[in-house]
């Protein structure tokens, strides 16, 4: 039976509690497992650690080689991103860790091309050479001409972090040529967009934001076809970077409810952006619903609503950033974002700190994060705030510099 995503989100998965006789997700926390034998048992680490799905009548052997709780989120993601597998691992910064050392080992090529902005974590990942790989960085539009012979990996991410830039991910993905294009889908999530029907050949989500939803759970996935599943796996056994049984838990629990939070949120999103375009202390408002935020009109085609994440740069500059965020009582300031209640936080000084300076974002910008709060208060909250006068922001400045 074909599910509309609303259904899907809810049941996929879970094909197979019926015949287990239960109704909720089961959650498996075994470290290891029992071996039917020597022979089957080698067989079964054979193919499990080489990237492989388990065999009737083999073993899962060994967690950091299979979790059936851990699997069963990945088909349920999978599915809903239009992907024919997905693989989790235990933050989103260590899934992007393997996709780079996966990708780039799997075709013997060094190279990145790396489209900014992109999340500090990312784009600190790939500026450290940690991984020992050369990255070139560049505008959307200069993916052609960063791409070398010995490129394995084209990144970007739409929307982008922090100032919520629309990246035309059919464009990178034509420029890209015969390189695999990874997009990170974190603050679209696959309500919105779905970048492999794009041709994207990964799809990559810190699970912590939208997909966990709740502010509990730490864990990355990457959706992608089998082949590329298969590599990712193998580099998760190898190098250890597993999702733990109850994370993956609790994001399939959460997945359920997706689409409702999203839709909700986005529409508080909007409404709350309305009302700061008319607020004289904000200079600048982010936000793809506005169409000077989206140019290449990419809400309505490429993702199917504008989300739910603002930017906004203060007529005040840095030391208004700093009274608002010690100002708000509703909003928590924290960094993270997409849980059911509203953050707020100052990209330059927190997310985005370790950015080199031609690419960090304005001392004027904070990034507000919308939940499920009416947003009549989330208003009031944000009203009091930015008129506040005991935000002390020299103490702050002071502190956070
Ligand atoms: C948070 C985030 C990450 C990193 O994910 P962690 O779960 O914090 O490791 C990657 N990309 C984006 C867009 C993010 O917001």
């Amino acid at each position: 039976m074909t599910l509309h995503p609303d259904s899907l989100a809810v049941h996929a998965g879970r094909d197979d509690l019926a015949s287990l006789g239960v109704h909720a997700l089961p959650l498996d926390l075994s470290s290891t497992n029992p071996l039917p034998g020597i022979e089957l048992g080698g067989l079964s680490y054979e193919v499990l650690a080489t990237g492989g799905h388990p065999f009737e009548g083999g073993s899962h052997v060994y967690a950091r080689l299979w979790n059936p709780t851990v699997a069963r989120f990945e088909e349920a993601l999978a599915r809903l991103e239009h992907a024919e597998e997905a693989v989790a691992f235990s933050s989103g910064m260590a899934a992007v860790t393997a996709v780079m050392l996966a990708l780039t080992h799997e075709s013997a090529k060094r190279h990145i091309v790396a489209v900014r902005p992109l999340y500090g974590g990312t784009d600190h990942l790939l500026a450290s050479g940690l991984l020992a790989l050369e990255t070139t960085f560049c505008a959307p539009d200069g993916v052609a001409a960063a791409l070398r012979d010995d490129t394995a990996l084209v990144v970007l991410e739409s929307p982008a972090n922090p100032t919520l830039e629309l990246v035309d991910i059919a464009a990178v993905v034509a420029a890209a040529g015969d390189v695999p294009v990874l997009v990170d889908n974190t603050f679209a999530t696959p309500v919105l967009q779905h970048p492999l029907d794009l041709g994207a050949a990964l799809s990559l989500h810190s699970a912590t934001k939208y997909l966990g939803g709740h502010g509990d759970v730490v864990g990355g996935v990457v959706a992608c076809d089998a082949q590329l599943a298969a590599a990712l796996r193998r580099t998760r056994a190898i190098t250890g970077a597993i999702m733990h049984p109850l994370a993956a838990y609790l994001l399939h629990r959460g997945l359920a409810t997706l689409p409702v939070r999203m839709r909700a949120q986005q529409e508080g999103a909007r409404v709350v952006a309305d009302w700061l375009l008319t607020r004289p202390e904000v200079a600048r408002v982010h936000f793809p619903g506005f169409s000077e935020s989206d140019p290449l009109g990419l809400v309505g085609t490429q993702q199917t609503g504008p989300g739910a994440m603002i930017a906004i740069e203060l007529a005040g500059g840095f030391d208004a950033a700093a009274a608002l965020t010690a100002s708000v009582q509703l909003f928590t300031h924290a960094v993270s974002l997409g849980s059911v209640d509203s953050l707020i936080q100052h990209p330059a000084a927190l997310t985005h700190r370790p950015v080199a300076s031609e690419a960090k974002p304005s001392e004027a910008l904070v990034r507000l994060s919308i939940g499920l709060e009416d947003p009549a208060d989330l208003i009031a909250d944000l009203r009091q705030a930015l008129t506040a006068k005991t935000g002390r922001p020299e103490e702050a400045a002071a502190a956070v510099r």
